[in-house]
């Protein structure tokens, strides 16, 4: 398997190779295709599978094919803490490196009042922690989560671990449900199926 077979566009390639990624690890063989064609995924996969390419690239590439003319916030991608949301954030900055998609974390730890000007200038894809994003949608009016087209939980049994399951479906319940929602996990608890089964709709189930 490889990247080049996958029909990727050219800036996305270049990305990939300006990570060091010249084959695509089996999570992403599976999921890239999937999501490319707009369906829900969940994935089992553990930390370290390349999981994070296998959802940004399919992100990526439908950023760049379905091109808004206004800044807008379209993609959500929740994570379980701060430093994983930095380190998801950082390899999407890098994979995006020929492109103009702009990124923005909302996590904690971080001022407030600087991620709020951050997010008011409607980057493309933030990167945040549950209860961060929460606090942005109840505080800041006008906070553009309708527009929000793909939504992705990663480590969802950690966030649910952690007690963020309300946090999430208040989450998820404010996002147009004609989203793509894409879950990875890597353990499938009954709340991890809960949550699915709450927040997916027909999703293709990859475990590797
Ligand atoms: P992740 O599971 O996304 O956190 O990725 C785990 C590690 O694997 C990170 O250090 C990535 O840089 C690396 N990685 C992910 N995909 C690939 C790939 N296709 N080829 C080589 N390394 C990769």
């Amino acid at each position: 398997a490889s990247f080049q077979n996958m029909n990727l566009s050219r800036p996305i390639l270049r990305g990939l190779a300006n990570v060091g990624f010249t084959t695509p690890t089996l999570i992403q063989q599976k999921a890239i295709p999937v999501a490319l064609l707009g369906k829900d995924v969940v994935g089992g996969a553990q930390t370290g599978s390349g999981k994070t390419a296998a959802f940004m690239v399919p992100i990526l590439e439908r950023l760049l094919y379905r091109p808004k003319k206004v800044p807008t916030t379209r993609v959500l991608i929740l994570c379980p803490t701060r430093e994983l949301a930095m380190q998801a954030h950082s390899v999407a900055v890098k994979l995006a490196a020929y492109t103009d998609i702009k990124f923005a974390l909302a996590v904690g730890g971080l001022s407030l009042k600087v991620q709020e000007a951050e997010l008011k200038k409607r980057p493309d894809v933030v990167f945040a922690t549950p209860g961060r994003f929460i606090d942005h949608m109840r505080n800041s009016q006008g906070f553009g989560v309708e527009t929000i087209e793909i939504v992705v939980m990663d480590e969802a049994d950690r966030m649910l671990e952690d007690g963020f399951a309300d946090e999430l479906n208040e989450i998820i319940n404010t996002i147009p449900k004609s989203r793509q929602t894409m879950l990875f996990s890597a353990t499938m608890t009954d709340s991890v199926d809960k949550l699915v089964r709450l927040s997916l709709n027909r999703p293709v189930r990859l475990m590797v």
